[in-house]
């Protein structure tokens, strides 16, 4: 490996023990990007990757909010500012309990190459809280995201940041952020926030932006190696917006998604979540703030497995949709064993660096990275922005089009990537370096920054 990327890696490492998800993305786009690096040496001159690993800036605030019973409780807020050379920070906010620095920044660190990925021009950022929406009451999480935007509200804006939905963040809690945004500045400000409700400025497609996307690009993958959709059998996991849009363009397609996942275990259903009741129903779940997937198998009568990952399923396409390292080695090994051609990531960084590593030198076997199949959901925010600074409201063709469009450049630019750097049809090195070539394009350009 190239020793400045080393060298990189060691320090990242060394200063951030405590955050290990941010080290594991580190690792894995760098070490991706040593060809380009022996390519380029004028980027060790002005320190390209130390400056690039390092955030412009990140803070943290108290969220202070009351129950239903006028109890008080203290969270803490973040918001990650990544890197803004291409485009204002553009980036969702995740609520869920397990929120910390190390989460936050590696969800920044990955958005700065799947914004580049989108060709729009979008910077990288993220942010959310450790609030735990799970059995809250709609009058709570109002409360609470009141709560978090009087805080945050000074430091984003339509030039500056543009924050989004992520996991425990959907069209609801946008509208409450938005409301409050709103209600502080006086202003609609070009809408600030993206998924928005469609009466005030969201964009349609963009609750399904992320899993239409990311079956955008499987069909990509397959017509890349002249295999057909139709008929084919999907493992996701989660529940929620993603594995919805998921469900819903696979049946529209001809295939079907057979596995849903929760906190509780996974469910197995051999006719597919294909109808649009059983999708439709995915929403009500969400909605219900239960977070249990055996919801599902209780309503539609099919096999629950409480506390196991849907990995062993012997399926055509596996697209882990649900959240960071829920795919590990032991997962890894059931997938080569049962000798499944497409790996296709869909959440952020589902995939530990053993598991991925692993797979990819698996004969046979094709492997996709989320921050290229995920990109259409933030490409989608990037049309939203876009609309609400035109003041026009496009199509649901006009939208569905660009991102139909959208995800197939994405796929084109990372196979030629790793084809320029002789590594054949490597997805997950060709993203790294498609998104870091113009990123580290328009930092080289901008000078001391
Ligand atoms: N949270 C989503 C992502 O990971 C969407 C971000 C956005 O639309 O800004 O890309």
């Amino acid at each position: 490996m190239n020793a400045y990327v080393e060298r990189v890696i060691e320090n990242v490492k060394a200063k951030h023990a405590s955050e290990p998800e941010f080290v594991q993305t580190i690792e894995e786009v760098l070490s991706s990007l040593s060809p380009v690096i022996d390519k380029h040496p004028e980027y060790e001159k002005v320190d390209l990757l130390g400056r690039i690993v390092e955030p412009e800036r990140m803070f943290t605030f108290r969220v202070v909010w009351m129950d239903d019973n006028g109890n008080y409780h203290t969270n803490t807020g973040y918001r990650c500012q990544f890197n803004g050379a291409i485009g204002p920070y553009k980036g969702g906010l995740r609520f869920q309990k397990n929120v910390y620095p190390g989460i936050i920044k590696f969800l920044g660190f990955e958005q700065i190459f799947k914004n580049a990925l989108t060709g729009l021009p979008i910077g990288g950022g993220k942010g959310g809280s450790d609030f735990d929406p799970t059995g809250k009451s709609d009058a709570e999480i109002m409360r609470f995201c009141q709560s978090f935007m009087t805080a945050l509200y000074r430091y984003i804006g339509p030039d500056v940041d543009v924050p989004a939905g992520d996991m425990g963040v959907g069209g609801r809690e946008i509208g409450f952020l938005f409301g409050q945004y709103r209600r502080l500045k006086g202003a609609w400000e070009n809408g600030v926030l993206t998924g928005k409700g469609q009466t005030y400025g969201g964009s349609v497609i963009r609750p399904e932006a992320t899993g239409y996307g990311a079956v955008y690009y499987l069909n990509e993958v397959l017509k890349h190696e002249h295999d057909d959709i139709k008929g084919k059998t999907i493992a996701c996991s989660g529940f929620g917006n993603v594995t919805w849009g998921i469900c819903k363009k696979a049946m529209q397609l001809g295939a079907k998604v057979v596995t849903l996942s929760g906190p509780d275990g996974y469910i197995y259903d051999p006719e597919g979540v294909a109808t649009e009741e059983k999708v439709n129903y995915l929403l009500e779940m969400r909605a219900s703030n239960r977070n249990r997937v055996q919801d599902y198998s209780d309503k539609f009568g099919c096999e629950f497995f409480p506390g196991e990952k849907p990995w062993g399923r012997k399926v055509d396409i596996i697209m882990p949709s649900a959240m960071q390292n829920d795919v590990r080695m032991e997962s890894a090994e059931k997938i080569a064993a049962n000798h499944i051609k497409y790996y296709i990531e869909v959440a952020n960084m589902p995939t530990t660096n053993d598991a991925l590593d692993f797979l990819r030198h698996q004969d046979g076997m094709i492997v996709a990275p989320s921050k290229a199949v995920n990109a259409g959901g933030v490409g989608v925010s990037a049309l939203e922005m876009a609309q609400n600074s035109e003041r026009l409201v496009w199509t649901a063709d006009e939208v569905d089009n660009q991102l139909h469009r959208m995800m197939e450049t994405i796929h084109r630019v990372s196979a030629e990537a790793a084809e320029e750097y002789g590594l054949g049809y490597d997805l997950v090195a060709g993203a790294n370096i498609a998104g870091f070539k113009k990123v580290a394009t328009a930092m080289y350009e901008q000078g001391a920054f």
